[in-house]
């Protein structure tokens, strides 16, 4: 063996210790969660490896999570027969900020004016949260490679930790934490076993706790939904999806034909990224008769369904399943079929029946569900349905459907009439909308860009066309003509003389039926540039 070798933290984790070690944070009971969960990460991991390797170190372990707890000495021991880590490993996971949830902790704390510390409750700190309550904390590990030795890595949270090597480790690993004075109720049996079992009823590897098991191995997802309460769902969210949210929404259902499939799917509370975070991976996750296959499966749902959450469960896949093999391709490609028709068909229910739930959800994540009308083809009558815009007889804020729209029209009425603006006032204030209003019909008004595409892909709704308001070729029937208006042929001397005066910068100078209050207006005579389109490409030309 060698002698310890010392490494400093990367500068964002020494910033993050910092924060963490000296927060007065009052749930510092999460760390046993953070702690159980990563152990809980790494069993999962090996069970996966197990299909796939012939060469595993200790390959007769049982998959298990033991906690024990001295009260004499003040410490904690959380061991897991996972994938443990290699030297290398433990300096890229343990000494770099390569995970999400810490990352997203330390962004919001730029982020927030005061530098505070109940962040952490919100965003997790994972593996580094045990420094809250932690003296010094030691990582026993062995890789499940057989090539491999053990190691310990040692840190006291300030800016440097250590790692050696270490004989007679079992494989996975085993964090031992002395705790701070003042955090001692953590070496209570009886305080553990009341976080445990708050925390972990769901695992789905056995927790002892010192020598007692203290969970019922469970998939949460093959129960039947009738028995389960609304409180063992949330913090089931909260496990496998890593969340620190409520869930928002949520489907469990199961299905047997044509392919046999258990499921459960959250919309979490926020979508981050409408708060500006980065770019969602999609996470639901892929099992096969509770053995997980892939944690963030790329083509199990669309890429508009990024949001979602959950676990899928299907006992019709091959437990090796591979991404390479057209066979297996296929069943992916089924299961999407099937599990996004279902949560759209979810969706629809939850707009008719409760629907101001539907429509905080569609303020929140409604941005996706454009996106998917606009690029998927396959669903995007479903997800016409499920679109809703304000329009010219909605109040502020309050929003339509396509399809209560179509009940407002009148008889003569054929098309479903659109326009685009930066917002509600704008289009108000525009000389566009006031033909349309004088002849009662209504106008949906579209705001983000998106809509441009949504509005090109869909083309139609109910038979019905969705055309711009603003274009050339709408035909409104004609008003009685006001008091005082020119007779045809003043008109006619008046546009030719705005052709004339306009020059080349017009096509064309028309009398028209739109307008009421203002003198005149310009229509796009375009069939395929729409003035958004249009503002976009001058910007690009410049
Ligand atoms: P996260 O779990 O969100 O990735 P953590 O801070 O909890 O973030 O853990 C950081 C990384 O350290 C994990 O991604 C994993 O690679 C590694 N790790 C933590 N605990 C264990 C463990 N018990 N066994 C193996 N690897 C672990
Ligand atoms: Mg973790």
């Amino acid at each position: 063996t060698t002698a310890p070798q010392k490494f400093e933290f990367q500068a964002e984790i020494a910033q993050l210790l910092d924060i963490v070690t000296h927060s007065l944070y009052t749930e510092k009971e999460i760390f046993v969660r953070e702690l159980v969960s990563n152990a809980s990460d790494a069993l999962e991991k090996l069970r996966h490896l197990q299909l796939t390797e012939k060469e595993i170190y200790d390959d007769t372990l049982t998959l298990e999570i033991n906690v024990t707890t001295d009260d004499k000495a003040k410490t904690i021991t959380i061991q897991d027969f996972g994938i443990g880590m290699t030297r290398q490993e433990l300096v890229e996971n343990l000494g770099t900020i390569a995970h999400s949830g810490s990352k997203a902790f330390l962004k919001a704390l730029a982020e927030s004016e005061q530098k505070n510390t109940s962040l952490i409750g919100q965003f997790g700190v994972g593996f580094y949260s045990a420094f809250m309550v932690a003296k010094s904390v030691k990582v026993y590990t062995h890789s499940w490679r057989k090539d491999e030795t053990g190691q310990l890595w040692t840190s006291e949270g300030a800016g440097n930790y250590s790692i050696e090597e270490s004989s007679g480790e079992r494989r996975g690993a085993k964090i031992v934490i002395e705790l701070k004075d003042e955090c001692s109720e953590f070496s209570q049996d009886w305080r553990i076993k009341e976080i445990l079992e708050r925390y972990s009823a769901f695992v789905s590897f056995p927790i002892n706790l010192n020598g007692k098991r203290v969970n019922t191995v469970q998939a949460l997802w093959l129960r039947n939904k009738n028995e389960i309460k609304d409180e063992e769902y949330t913090e089931f969210y909260k496990f496998q999806a890593h969340a620190f949210d409520e869930p928002r929404l949520r489907l469990h259902f199961s299905a047997d034909a044509p392919l046999a499939i258990n499921a459960l799917l959250f919309v979490p509370k926020e979508n981050t990224e409408k708060l500006g975070f980065s770019r969602l991976e999609p996470s639901v996750a892929l099992y096969c008769r509770k053995v997980m296959i892939d944690a963030k499966p790329k083509h199990l749902l669309p890429e508009w369904l990024r949001f979602l959450k959950g676990v899928v469960d299907s006992e019709d896949l091959p437990l090796n399943i591979s991404r390479e093999t057209m066979q297996d391709k296929a069943l992916i490609e089924k299961l999407n079929k099937v599990i996004t028709k279902r949560f759209l068909k979810f969706l629809e229910d939850e707009a008719k029946n409760r629907v101001d739930a539907y429509n905080e959800f569609y303020a929140e994540f409604g941005f996706f569900l454009k996106e998917g009308a606009a690029v998927d083809f396959t669903h995007k009558d479903q997800l016409a349905k499920l679109l809703r815009f304000e329009s010219s007889l909605t109040e502020k804020g309050k929003t339509t459907s396509l399809a209560d729209y179509v009940t407002r029209m009148g008889s003569e009425q054929k098309e479903i009439y659109y326009l685009f603006g930066p917002n509600r006032a704008a289009i108000e204030s525009g000389p566009y909308l006031e033909g349309f209003k004088a002849r009662n019909l209504e106008v949906l008004f579209c705001y983000e860009s998106v809509d441009e595409y949504v509005m090109n892909s869909l083309r139609e709704f109910d038979g019905k066309k969705l055309t711009a308001a603003d274009h050339a070729d709408v035909k409104l029937s004609d008003l009685p003509k006001p008091e005082g208006a020119l007779s045809e042929d003043d008109t006619k001397k008046l546009t030719s003389w705005l052709k004339d005066t306009l020059g080349e910068r017009v096509a064309e100078v028309k009398a028209s039926d739109r307008l009421v209050d203002s003198p005149a207006l310009a229509l796009n005579a375009d069939k395929f540039m729409s003035p958004h389109m249009r503002r976009m490409m001058k910007a690009l030309n410049k």
